[in-house]
C-alpha cells in the first residue's frame, strides 16, 4: 500500500467514525466567531472534531491548528468527504483568506497569535478593503493609519464590509503615506472589531437582509505589530488575499457537498419566482442576450442567498 493509499485507509475511517448523519448532505456551514453562536448541534460537534483534527484548514501546518497536510493527502481528504457528502465543518474570511495570507506572509507573532483560533472557529474575520469612493480603484483608497508609539490610529469609512457586524477582528488596508503614488503607500492592518472607536451600521437591502455594513474609523486602533508585510508596501499582500478570494480555495474548503444542478433551469426560475414575474423575465431575458447555463444557475443560486423570493 502507497503512502496516499493508506492516507486514504485512515481518512475514510476517521470520517466514517465521525461524521455525524445530519452533516451528509446540504445544510448550514458555521461561519466561527464569537458573536453566533453555533446553534445546530451537530454542527458544533463536527466544527470541534475536525478542529481538533487540523480537517478545518487540512493544508496547514500543524502548530497552527492545521493538519500538515500536502496538496494530494487533501485533495484525497476533499474526495473522502464528498463520497460520504459531508459538509464542510467551517467557511468564512478567516479559513478563506487572511489565514492563507498570514500563512505566506505573517511574521511567527502574528501566526501564533491568530492562525489557531481561526482553525477552531473562534474568531469571525471581516474584510476592510472597499470604501465609498474606492471600489474597483481601490488603490485610491483614502482611510488613513497614522504610527503613533506601539500602535496605528486610524480614522476613516468602509462600505459593503461583509459580516461586520458579526465579525471580531479586521483585515483592513489603509493609506499610511498619503504623499506616495496610490499603490505605495498602502499598508494592511488587523484590528480588532471589539473597540468602542469602531462603528458598524448595517446596509439593508430591498430583501430585508443586511449581509453588509459601513465601516467607520475614529481613531481606531491597530497594533503595530499587526502591520501585515512592510508598512507602505503592503498592496502586493492585498492582492495576494484577492487572489485567494477569487481562486476557488474557498469554494474547495468551504463545501464539500457537491451543488445540486438544476434539472431545467427555466422550470426551477419559473417555479420559485413564477412564470409572470418581472424577475422571471428579466433573467430569462439575461439568458437570451448570452448569459450561459452555468450563470443561470449561478444567479439563481445568488439570489437563494440573498433570500430574494419576491412576489414581483
Ligand atoms: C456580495 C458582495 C460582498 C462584498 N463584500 C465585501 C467585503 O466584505 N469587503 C469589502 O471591502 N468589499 C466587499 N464588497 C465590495 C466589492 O468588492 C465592490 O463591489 C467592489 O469593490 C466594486 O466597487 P463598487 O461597488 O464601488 O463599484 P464601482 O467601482 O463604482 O464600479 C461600478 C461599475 O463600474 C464599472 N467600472 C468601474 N471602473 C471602471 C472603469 N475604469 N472602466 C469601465 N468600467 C468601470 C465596474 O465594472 C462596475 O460595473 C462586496 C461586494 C459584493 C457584491
Amino acid at each position: 500500500m502507497t503512502a496516499l493509499e493508506e492516507f486514504r485507509t485512515k481518512a475514510r475511517a476517521w470520517l466514517d467514525e465521525n461524521c455525524p448523519q445530519s452533516i451528509k448532505g446540504p445544510g448550514g456551514v458555521p461561519v466561527g466567531g464569537k458573536k453566533l453562536a453555533v446553534k445546530d448541534v451537530d454542527a458544533k460537534r463536527w466544527l470541534d472534531l475536525c478542529a481538533g483534527k487540523g480537517y478545518t484548514v487540512p493544508m496547514w501546518p500543524k502548530q497552527y491548528g492545521g493538519a500538515g497536510l500536502s496538496k494530494d493527502e487533501y485533495l484525497i481528504l476533499l474526495e473522502e468527504m464528498r463520497r460520504i457528502n459531508a459538509r464542510s465543518p467551517l467557511q468564512g474570511m478567516g479559513i478563506g483568506l487572511i489565514g492563507p495570507t498570514l500563512n505566506e506572509f505573517g511574521t511567527a507573532d502574528q501566526k501564533q497569535r491568530h492562525l489557531p483560533p481561526i482553525a477552531r472557529g473562534e474568531i469571525r474575520w471581516c474584510q476592510g478593503y472597499s470604501e465609498p469612493n474606492a471600489g474597483s480603484d481601490l488603490a485610491s483608497l483614502q482611510t488613513r493609519a497614522v504610527a503613533k508609539e506601539d500602535n496605528f490610529i486610524i480614522n476613516g469609512q468602509k462600505i459593503w464590509t461583509s459580516g461586520a457586524d458579526r465579525s471580531d477582528w479586521m483585515f483592513c488596508l489603509a493609506r499610511t503615506d498619503p504623499n506616495a503614488p496610490n499603490h505605495e503607500g498602502i499598508s494592511l492592518l488587523l484590528l480588532d472589531m471589539d473597540q468602542p472607536r469602531v462603528t458598524t451600521r448595517p446596509i439593508r437591502l430591498i430583501s430585508g437582509d443586511s449581509p453588509f455594513c459601513e465601516t467607520f474609523f475614529d481613531n481606531t486602533i491597530a497594533r503595530k505589530d499587526d502591520l501585515v508585510g512592510p508598512k507602505n508596501r503592503s498592496w502586493a499582500i492585498g492582492k495576494r488575499l484577492l487572489q485567494h478570494e477569487r481562486s476557488g480555495i474557498r469554494i474547495l474548503m468551504g463545501g464539500a457537498v457537491k451543488p445540486a444542478r438544476l434539472e431545467n433551469p427555466f422550470l426551477q426560475l419559473i417555479k420559485t419566482y413564477g412564470a409572470d414575474s418581472a424577475l422571471t423575465n428579466q433573467i430569462i431575458s439575461y439568458r437570451w442576450s448570452g448569459v450561459s447555463r452555468d450563470g443561470l444557475e449561478n444567479l439563481d443560486r445568488w439570489l437563494g442567498q440573498m433570500k430574494i423570493r419576491p412576489a414581483c
